[in-house]
């Protein structure tokens, strides 16, 4: 097979089930991306990645172009090889983190011209730039070139930015080219406004993506705010192809956006909480430094079948994280992405079945009676 193809098996309400199918192996979804942002998930082994569940990763092109150098990967293999991982990966186009680095910038029609956060030096960053350094990459999925304006903005500032990544998502297509076997996203951009939405996702759609991110969420607007714009912006993409709500998020999220959509997401939040002691249960975040776990003999979570889980007591994990052991990153982080993707294989099977409704309740109720009482 040399294409990439979105099938949908089921719907329930407004959520979808199916899978993207690349050359590299199926993307069940509604699907959830880790992300290896230095051509590693931190604290992972890539077969231990894969043991949680995931299917497709993310890799920085902002970070990999930098070091070790998108050229450099190249002549190595690509990315697949270079980091050993050979399922799918869908790489950012740089845009967000570039626009982050706010003093350090340049913006214009062209592109964005930078300084690297590594060693000074200047770079440029375009739609070109951005499409030749994905394609040297060897990435699957390849996201189209944009720029996210800080919030909060004023909505004549989101228009005027919103429009000219649709010129750059006209770009970005022309230098993507024809590339059989892999997949072009273009990303929605409007902020909180729903005229903006809809006029970017027409713009998309006339120019024609494999599939449509939603971008510009995530970035402080709240919860509230988000659902709200995801109660419409999704129904604005087309029906037929997928879409990924980039950098987001916490579960109740992730079910939230399941619900009005969605079917693809990514965000450092399961590996980086893993690292800073925040475990994610059915029962809602555990602090592993809390004194309370000091002499607690169970698990984490009793039902999950992650080593952390299988083979060590609270009181170890805690007792390894105080003492910066870095086993404590290690089970922590595989923890997180294990209920991670049992979260999204429970989204899957539900949406399979038609009771997503029940299921959100029932995750909602779970985390709602938090942790265990202490011993
Ligand atoms: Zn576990």
């Amino acid at each position: 097979m040399d294409r990439i193809e979105f099938h949908i098996a089921a719907r329930d309400g407004r959520a979808r089930t199916g899978a993207l199918r690349t050359p590299r192996g199926e993307i069940r979804t509604p699907a959830f991306m880790p992300v290896g942002t230095a051509a590693t998930v931190k604290a992972m082994l890539p077969e231990s990645v894969r043991a949680t569940g995931a299917d497709i990763l993310l890799g920085n092109t902002y970070h990999l172009m930098l070091r070790p150098g998108a050229e450099r990967v190249a002549r190595l293999g690509g990315l697949h090889a270079f980091m050993n991982w050979d399922r799918p990966i869908l790489t950012d186009s740089g845009g967000f983190q570039v626009m982050s680095l706010a003093d350090l910038r340049k913006l214009t029609e062209e592109g964005v011209t930078f300084r690297s956060h590594v060693d000074g030096a200047r770079h440029f960053l375009s739609p070109e730039t951005s499409m030749e350094i994905q394609r040297l990459l060897g990435s699957d999925i390849v996201m189209a070139f944009d720029e996210c304006p800080a919030l909060p903005a004023t909505e004549e500032t989101v228009a005027k930015s919103m429009r000219l990544s649709m010129r750059w998502a006209a770009r970005s297509r022309d230098a993507f080219g024809d590339r059989p076997g892999h997949a072009l996203f273009g990303i929605q951009q409007g902020g909180v406004t729903r005229e903006l939405r809809e006029e970017s996702a027409e713009a998309l759609t006339a120019i024609g993506f494999d599939g449509y991110a939603i971008g510009g969420l995530a970035v402080g607007e709240g919860q509230e705010a988000m659902f709200g714009v995801l109660d419409y912006a999704p129904g604005f993409l087309p029906e037929d192809r997928p879409r990924y709500l980039m950098g987001v998020g916490k579960p109740d999220d992730i079910v939230g956006a399941v619900m009005r959509g969605v079917d693809m997401f990514d965000c450092v939040l399961p590996s980086r909480s893993g690292r800073t002691g925040q475990v994610f249960t059915r029962r809602g975040v555990v602090n592993i430094k809390n004194a309370r776990h000091a002499d607690d003999p169970r698990p984490l979570d009793e039902t999950c079948g992650c080593p952390a889980c299988r083979s060590y007591s609270r009181a170890y994990l805690h007792h390894v994280f105080k003492s910066g052991e870095i086993i404590a990153s290690m089970l922590l982080t595989w923890h997180n992405l294990h209920y991670y993707q049992e979260l999204m294989a429970g989204l899957r099977g539900a949406i399979a079945e038609g009771r997503l409704a029940a299921f959100a309740a029932g995750f909602a109720a779970e985390r709602a009676a938090g942790d265990l009482p202490p011993l």
